[in-house]
């Protein structure tokens, strides 16, 4: 018999584990308190009353009106609807066709300002990233013109992990009047989300992200933001988002959101020193390994990395054989891995991205978790080197 192999899920930026406790949450709102939160019997308002609960909650660790918090279907939702809502609303004023946003920004804010450049007629500049995947608020600044609607730059990148001067950056778009937008879906349930404090007026959140379920999000809009429904019917969450509520779904995540923020500091403590670790650890017993993001100013759970010679792809598979759950920043699309553009637009050379891993700690993991990627690992590099040609031209 050889020794059972253990799962180490290290992918907390993909999703995470929905926690019991939200679990325990959501049940009612599905079997019980079903009703329809529109509705004026008792059923109905039971609902209303939980998804009015949930709002002060969200509201609460926002630091906002109950008012201004705007209950989607998931984070990228929240981003389509804070960039074509506001973009097209202010258009609409007469205030411009411009939007500025970063080159390493989740698909969710990318393809969509991709698309409002397509098919709607707007400009978008793309403010660069330094080599650790920072944006300069003076480049905002910069950036801005007459004719500016939206900025929008995210709060703590994917795959990198980088945290951006969101606050910084807030501030420039205030002065000049603009609405600034944040996609905080990886900083949610582990960064401060007060958003005086980030001079933000629109921010996504997505409840998988912090040990709630899939498929509900946030947006947050600061009271006096314009923004243009992109989802009508019924006059749901005061005209800016039709559709019934998911009250299971968003009871869980404001469950989720307490729960993540009553332990804020003491989970981020913990966690951050099993990714230092991870960090100290990888770089220093595998050669030609590179830590990718910020050094010090990045999310207390990632650890990404480029390896020279190896394929990111071929890592992962190869963790995965060893009960390792990992990810990369190359998205294999028709067996042809596409480098990651997060990387390469901190100017990494593509040869180099291609060997890109991430990993992202979660609750669960503990110091025997990072034990037992050290004692796979390196091996793993090292095999696949072996059988590298570009290592053996090296
Ligand atoms: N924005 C960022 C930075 C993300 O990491 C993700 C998900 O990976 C999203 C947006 C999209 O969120 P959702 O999966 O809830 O649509």
């Amino acid at each position: 018999m050889t020794e059972r192999m253990r799962t180490i899920y290290l992918d907390h930026a993909a999703t995470t584990a929905v926690d019991p406790k939200v679990v325990e949450a959501m049940i009612p709102y599905f079997t019980e308190h079903y009703g329809n939160a529109s509705s004026i019997y008792s059923l109905g308002r039971e609902a209303r009353k939980a998804l009015d609960e949930a709002r002060r909650t969200v509201a609460d660790i926002l630091g906002c009106k109950p008012e201004e918090v705007i209950f989607t279907s998931c984070g990228s939702e929240s981003d389509n609807l804070a960039l074509r809502g506001v973009s097209l609303a202010r258009r609409e004023a007469g205030k411009g066709n411009h939007i500025i946003t970063s080159p390493i920004e989740h698909h969710a804010v990318g393809h969509t300002c991709e698309h409002l450049e397509e098919h709607f007629g707007f400009e978008v500049t793309y403010v660069p990233v330094d080599e650790h995947g920072v944006v300069d608020p003076d480049d905002v600044g910069r950036a801005i013109r007459d004719d500016t609607v939206l900025i929008s730059i995210m709060y703590a990148n994917n795959e990198v992990g980088t945290i951006e001067p969101i606050a910084e950056i807030g501030k420039i778009a205030k002065e000049k009047g603009i609405p600034f937008h944040t996609d905080a879906v990886q900083a949610g349930g582990t960064l401060d989300l007060n958003v005086d404090g980030l001079n933000v007026d629109l921010l996504s959140l997505s409840a998988h992200k912090f040990y709630g379920p899939k498929g509900v999000g946030v947006l947050y809009v600061r009271n006096g933001t314009p923004l243009l429904p992109t989802q009508t019917g019924g006059g749901h969450e005061r005209n800016r988002r039709a559709g019934t509520e998911n009250v299971p779904y968003i009871v869980g995540l404001a469950t989720a959101l307490r729960l993540a923020y009553d332990h804020v500091e003491s989970n981020n403590q913990r966690i951050a020193a099993l990714r230092d670790r991870l960090i100290d650890e990888i770089t220093a017993e595998i050669p030609d390994a590179q830590l990718t993001g910020h050094p010090t100013n990045r999310l207390p759970n990632n650890a990404s990395f480029v390896f020279k010679y190896v394929e990111g792809e071929a890592i992962l598979l190869n963790l995965d054989l060893a009960g390792i759950c990992a990810s990369s920043g190359s998205a294999c699309t028709t067996g042809e891995a596409e480098p990651s553009f997060v990387l390469t637009a901190m100017g990494i050379p593509p040869e180099i991205a291609h060997g890109s891993l991430r990993l992202t700690l979660g609750r669960e993991n503990t110091a025997a978790d990072v034990d037992y990627v050290m004692s796979v690992l390196p091996g793993i590099v090292e095999k696949l080197r072996m059988m590298s040609p570009l290592y053996a031209a090296r």
